[in-house]
């Protein structure tokens, strides 16, 4: 939990992108509650948490959003499950709210589930997307989600890394299940973002 009475020094504004079911929101769960769940819900509505942490003896309090329902609105038909929201928002409303959800941050976190190809393959469309909205120097990682389901992987670590040298992007492999690599991924963001602004 945060120390109200401590100083910050620096708010950092952090997005999780990428397909529904990917496991962004248990991402976030793990990094700011140490929390996971196996059966957790799409999530609806805009949501941030935030988590203050030391970098190079700064305080820096990360504000971490995560996606409202919309992200299979670009890729109707790869739904594993429905989405209420997906059904009545006009495409205009849907810009609006990914404009509000971009604006500010200095950090990303483009997430697929390394089990699921098209969740890979669609991560162009969602770095185009994150571009068009952001300043150019945004910190931005790529992520290789559910690495405990190694003996399902669908996309080799190969694939990612020449996406992510050709994109100019950082690259980790996680396991939000298994807490593997969650504190790491979310610290070089921070780090790096750190690096850029001091
Ligand atoms: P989101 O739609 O991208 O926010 O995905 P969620 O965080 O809701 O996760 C979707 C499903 O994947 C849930 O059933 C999670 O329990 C599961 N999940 C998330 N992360 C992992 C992981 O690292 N390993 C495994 N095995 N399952 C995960
Ligand atoms: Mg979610």
């Amino acid at each position: 939990a945060d120390n109200y009475n401590q100083k910050i020094d620096y708010i950092f504004k952090i997005v999780l992108i990428g397909d529904s079911a990917v496991g962004k929101s248990q991402l976030l769960a793990r990094f700011a509650r140490n929390e996971f769940s196996l059966d957790s819900k799409a999530t609806i509505g805009v949501e941030f948490q935030t988590k203050t942490l030391i970098v190079d003896s700064k305080t820096v309090k990360a504000q971490i959003w995560d996606t409202v329902g919309q992200e299979r609105h670009r890729y109707p038909g790869s739904a594993s499950s429905t989405s209420l929201i997906q059904l009545s928002t006009p495409e205009s409303v849907y810009r609006a709210v990914a404009s509000a959800y971009y604006r500010g941050a200095v950090g990303a976190m483009l997430v697929y589930d390394l089990t699921k190809r098209q969740s890979f393959d669609h991560m162009a469309r969602w770095l185009e997307e994150l571009r068009g909205h952001v300043d150019k120097n945004i910190v931005i990682m790529l992520i290789a989600n559910k690495c405990d389901l190694g003996s399902l992987r669908a996309v080799p670590v190969e694939d990612a890394q020449e996406f992510t040298e050709r994109e100019n992007l950082f690259f980790m492999e996680t396991s939000a299940l298994q807490s593997t690599n969650v504190e790491g991924a979310f610290m070089t963001v921070l780090t790096e973002i750190y690096n850029i602004i001091s």
